[in-house]
């Protein structure tokens, strides 16, 4: 039975009926996501705004092969359902009296929008704004876009790619990411974009070819998922479980054509087996995922050392270790990949969960203080913050915790472990070279922090 029907047979139940009508929860939209072979947008899209995105963005759009690529309102479809995205370039907003120009924008048209349809919007960072009120009013973008995403519904997502002066050329990958349907179950988010070397994959549908991939913690759940989408992107997967998982990662392994490594992340020798294992067997590697995580909720005054010391020094300090055992032995290649696994638990703080809060908002911290040494190299880092992710995880829940969680997001379901997967997958490209530093939270914008 899916999700979703469990859902339904739950909120008819007497008890889900008077607890959806007492939190006023709605009913959760069918989210549209990616097949292989699937346009990046199944209709037109309406441009607006005027800056220094709009000759990229309307280059871009239109070789993607859209129905219509228009510029001009007036000629835009104007009914329910005739647009598939608003696209609008804020870039030139330098100061708050210009905000006006994105109501005049939006107010009419985003009732066009179809059903799981894609609102963008493009801006400048505040840190590289010109004076004081070019700041404020690029920084006013994030309340627009977070907002539209939550009023919107019926699977419509919003974000803003603050784009860095000199990155204009840098945005394909992010723009692609963010229309498609890999982006099914993130909405309301921000990402920046800074200037890099774009080399495009030879095709799109394989970004990966050629790539060799490491996934920690692949035998179940997320881990399992990130390993099948990055493998269909063309990588070669290098799935890594403990070794009590056994067959369970041969089981995930052997249809991607990829490789089991049974390997306990928090043994002292580990980042030295596991350099030479990847060096023995591929040299050097591409992209690594730092999926492997562990929990061990409860109340701060009832935990044990051991339910601290665990948390921390799976899900942040084995990171670090094996971080620096690959990048200081050479086992990164240039232009190489590095995501966490981060939480939104991180970001809002859970009760129950100070010590699995303290490791993953380390993740979060990891990535920002890496990034800029790393561009040295052209190796980015980024994190993945999924929300309330279908898994065994979160089957264990009671069921009253799991159906209200599910439903506290604008999508009001949880979502899936391919969601985080085509973020970790949007992430590993080589196309995202200008995609570093960055956290991206996966959880159909949850009603829990920013
Ligand atoms: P999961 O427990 O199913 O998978 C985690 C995997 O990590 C397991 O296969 C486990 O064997 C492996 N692992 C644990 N310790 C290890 C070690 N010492 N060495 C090697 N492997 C080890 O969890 P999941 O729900 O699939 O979560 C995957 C990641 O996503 C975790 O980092 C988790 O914290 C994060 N996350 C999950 C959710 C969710 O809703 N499921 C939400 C937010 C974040």
């Amino acid at each position: 039975m899916s999700m979703r029907d469990r859902y339904a047979r739950f909120a008819s139940s007497r008890l889900g009926r008077g607890l959806v009508t007492l939190v006023g929860l709605p009913n959760p939209p069918k989210l549209r996501r990616y097949r292989p072979g699937d346009p990046v947008l199944p209709g037109p899209v309406l441009l607006g705004g005027a800056g220094r995105m709009v000759s990229p963005v309307t280059k871009l759009i239109e070789s993607l092969g859209v129905e219509q690529c228009c510029l001009t309102p007036r000629t835009a479809g104007a009914n329910p359902g005739s647009n598939a995205a608003l696209v609008f370039d804020a870039t030139s907003i330098t100061d708050s009296t210009k905000l006006r120009a994105l109501y005049d924008f939006f107010h009419p048209y985003a009732g066009t929008l179809r059903p799981s349809g894609r609102v963008v919007v493009l801006g400048t960072a505040p840190e590289h704004a010109s004076d004081a009120r070019e700041a404020a009013a690029q920084q006013a973008l994030e309340g627009f876009v977070r907002s539209v995403g939550k009023e919107l519904g019926a699977g419509i997502t919003a974000h803003l790619i603050y784009v860095a002066p000199g990155a204009e050329d840098a945005i394909e990958s992010t723009l692609r990411f963010l229309l498609s349907a890999k982006s099914a179950y993130v909405s309301g988010q921000v990402l920046r974009v800074g200037p890099a070397v774009i080399s495009p994959p030879d095709d799109w549908e394989t970004p990966l070819a050629g790539k060799v991939a490491l996934v920690t913690g692949a035998a179940h759940g997320i881990g399992a998922g990130i390993a099948a989408v990055l493998a269909r992107d063309g990588a070669h997967v290098v799935c890594l479980d403990l070794p009590a998982s056994g067959d369970a990662l041969d089981r995930v392994a052997s249809p991607l054509s990829g490789t089991a490594f049974h390997l306990d992340l928090t043994t002292p020798e580990a980042p030295e087996q596991l350099a030479e294992h990847l060096q023995a067997r591929h040299g050097a590697i591409d992209v690594v995922v730092h999926n492997a995580g562990a929990s061990h909720n409860g109340t701060l005054a009832g935990m044990a050392p051991g339910e601290w010391d665990c948390v921390l020094d799976v899900n942040l300090c084995c990171q670090e270790r094996i971080n620096d055992a690959l990048l200081g032995q050479g086992v990164i290649r240039e232009g190489g990949r590095l995501i966490g696994i981060a939480s939104i638990s991180a970001i809002a703080g859970h009760w129950g969960q100070t010590n699995y809060a303290t490791s993953k908002a380390g993740v979060v911290g990891l990535v920002r203080s890496m990034a800029p040494d790393l561009a040295a190299r052209g190796v980015t880092i980024n994190a993945v913050a999924p929300g309330f992710i279908e898994t065994a995880r979160l089957a264990r829940m009671p069921i009253l915790m799991r159906q209200v969680g599910r439903r506290l997001n604008s999508m009001s379901q949880a979502g899936q472990p391919v969601d985080v997967a085509e973020a970790v997958a949007f992430f590993a490209s080589p196309a995202s070279a200008g995609v570093t530093g960055n956290v991206l939270r996966v959880c159909g914008q949850s009603v829990f922090g920013a």
